[in-house]
């Protein structure tokens, strides 16, 4: 088979090293890739959003499996565009995209169907908005309804941080079209924990759990980006938590989406919170996480081709998912100064000390070759660094022994990624 992947970070790097175990697939091209991506796949130079390109490019080159891994084209409908071109596709349709693209669209599914999740309102008019916000009870959550890189989210201590927050996002356009319209959350505490699945339409998989760290210092201090590592499993996501989130969330949100007539088929991500009141959906995502797919994927035993054939094809209930029965945990080297600014084009060093390394990945996400043939930083997470462990303990001390191995002039990182296991 020939696999085409649409994206170009540490994500896609992951997806295309399981893709690569595949005894089915002969070749795989990556659209735009990076220099990681490189030594698994054949690169080439389309960006995510350039459709007509990407389905040129997927006629010319016989592909015979599509998989997108980016929230941007499959919200915009990229999906369509390659199965009306005759391209069997892994990810959801613009329809059922919609679940990530409009946070306003999920929450009032989630309201419609009773699937467990934080009080709301959302508002298109942000003086109605900001009247809202006078009376109402503090700390509070304001999200801004599009994609808006992660980023579109603001927790609100006070009235006054909450005006500003309706100026920054809906007044401003901070976030562009994204703040067209807002939800105002109920603030939740609680552990998060992110559960992948996969779904074919009617039946949901669920992947082991994993959970990030989307703040970009020690302690959960500083930013929020598009993620500074993970660990997986979750200590905390038990078995009977487990079972509650299947009957009230997962499978109750593949039938709401049907019975809408947004069939969902590819990857749905259930960010979820777990409250004194039981767990409830945070958000959805319709592809893999990043870096959750870097924790995920490589302890996945079911060959990933054949589960995402079954999803297209309907058939996932006959598909066996299993993981392997260890742990993994990704660290994220960085460019200090991210996610605001950072020096970019820096020479990265040490990548050969991976080389047979079984248990240790070296994912790409921010790198490029220069003209000499150098591995350069090209973006703020720059690469994911997971090893594997028989327990998440020995795997934290892999992956945090493995960062060493690489070297680069503004290298940044976390030092506290997966210390909530010593609570466990
Ligand atoms: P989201 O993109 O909706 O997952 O939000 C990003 C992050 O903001 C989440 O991972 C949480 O840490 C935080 N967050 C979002 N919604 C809430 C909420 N209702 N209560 C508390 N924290 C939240």
């Amino acid at each position: 088979m020939k696999v085409m992947i649409v994206g170009g970070g540490g994500r896609e790097h992951a997806i295309a090293m399981s893709v690569a175990k595949s005894s089915k697939v002969e070749k795989i091209y990556c659209l735009p890739g990076n220099a990681g991506i490189e030594e698994v796949a054949e690169c080439a130079p389309i960006g995510p959003m350039e459709f007509e390109k990407i389905r040129d490019f997927a006629k010319e080159k016989k592909i015979d499996l599509a998989v997108i891994g980016m929230d941007d084209p499959l919200v915009g409908g990229l999906t369509d565009v390659l199965e009306e071109a005759g391209i069997r596709t892994f990810g959801p349709r613009k329809n059922a995209a919609i679940l990530e693209g409009s946070k306003a669209f999920s929450k009032d599914l989630m309201k419609k169907y009773n699937i467990p999740t934080a009080a709301y309102e959302n508002f298109d008019n942000a003086e109605e908005a900001v009247s809202y916000l006078e009376t109402a009870k503090y700390p509070i959550v304001l999200k801004a309804d599009g994609l808006a890189l992660g980023k579109g989210v603001l927790i609100c201590n006070s009235f006054e941080e909450a005006k500003e927050g309706v100026k920054e996002i809906m007044l401003d356009k901070k976030f562009g079209a994204s703040g067209n319209t807002m939800v105002v959350e109920e603030f939740m505490t609680g552990r998060e924990v992110s559960v992948l699945s996969f779904v074919d339409g009617k039946t949901v998989k669920t992947m082991t759990s994993a959970q990030d760290h989307k703040r970009a210092k020690d302690g959960d201090e500083g930013l929020n980006t598009g993620g500074m590592g993970t660990f997986s499993p979750s200590p905390f996501y038990t078995e009977e938590i487990a079972a509650y989130c299947e009957q009230h969330i997962f499978q109750p949100t593949v039938d709401a989406m049907r019975a809408e007539g947004r069939e969902f088929k590819g990857i749905i991500f259930f960010g979820l919170m777990l409250t004194e009141d039981g767990p409830k959906v945070l958000e959805y995502n319709a592809r893999f996480g990043d870096p959750e797919a870097q924790v995920v994927l490589p302890r996945m035993k079911t060959d990933i081709v054949d589960v995402m054939e079954a999803c297209i094809d309907g058939t996932l209930d006959q598909v066996n998912l299993e993981f392997e029965d260890n742990a993994a945990v990704c660290v994220v080297l960085a460019s200090d100064g991210y996610p605001v600014s950072y020096e970019k084009g820096i020479p990265i060093t040490g990548f050969e000390n991976f080389k047979d390394k079984e248990g240790y990945y070296c994912f790409h996400a921010g790198t490029k070759k220069n003209e000499k043939g150098e591995i350069v930083t090209n973006g703020g997470r720059v690469l994911g660094i997971t090893a594997k462990g028989a327990d998440l303990k020995e795997a934290r001390k892999n992956a945090y022994e493995a960062t060493e191995w690489i070297s680069f002039a503004n290298k940044y990182m976390r030092h506290d990624i997966g210390k909530a296991i010593d609570e466990a």
